[in-house]
């Protein structure tokens, strides 16, 4: 299947690609990837990116659609994650056949609780204190390291984050939607919850 898959930071886009990734043999194409690859390999096209990277700049949008249109031709199976991000970007890629844009849809407050609970270690062991709390609490269960909060999990970053991924995401969503594209997915169970629902709506598609 050629899938998009949109969702905000926290709607468990990570655990849902992944296993889209395993149970279709499908290949996970990212823009964030596939740049960092092409600099660490220093390909032509690498040698360029790095050079707006260390000044700085964002990477033109020419060069994303190009790489991302690379990737994806001749591939069957394919889950374009973390594009488009723009509706210049879908209007780029428009002439690239796709079956399905999966949009998991979560409300603010459930992605607040989401990264508010989250807890590290200073070796980077990850918990959450409701879905995946360490047996002592407050220290890590590998090395009895004390746990804490990311800087980055405060809620009024989450909120800024979330405020300006919908600004981006929702005219997409309205134009996958009038192209009849687009499957929502209430992405606040838990994510192998989610990621059933996702199946079933999938395979409903397969049937068409
Ligand atoms: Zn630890």
């Amino acid at each position: 299947m050629k899938i998009i898959l949109l969702g905000p930071p926290g709607s468990g886009k990570g655990t849902v690609s992944e296993n889209l990734v395993k149970d279709f043999s499908a290949a996970h194409i990212s823009p964030g990837e596939i740049l960092r690859e092409e600099v660490s390999k220093e390909t032509t096209l690498g040698i360029e990116i790095k050079k707006y990277i260390e000044k700085g700049n964002l990477v033109p949008n020419q060069f994303i659609v190009e790489i991302i249109k690379l990737e994806i031709i001749g591939k069957k199976d394919f889950i374009l994650d973390g594009f488009p991000r723009s509706l210049d970007q879908a209007e780029a890629i428009k002439d690239i056949p796709l079956d399905v844009v999966l949009y998991l849809d979560v409300p603010e407050k459930v992605v607040i609780e989401r990264f508010s609970g989250r807890r590290t270690c200073s070796n980077n062991h990850g918990y959450h204190i409701k879905y995946l709390p360490p047996k002592k609490e407050g220290l890590c269960d590998i090395d009895g390291l004390p746990l804490s909060k990311r800087k980055d999990d405060k809620p009024d970053i989450i909120k800024e984050r979330f405020r300006v991924y919908h600004k981006n995401t929702a005219p997409l969503v309205e134009y996958y939607k009038k192209k009849g594209l687009l499957i929502s997915v209430d992405a606040s169970p838990a994510p192998e919850k989610v990621y059933a629902e996702v199946k079933k709506a999938l395979k409903k598609i397969s049937k068409k």
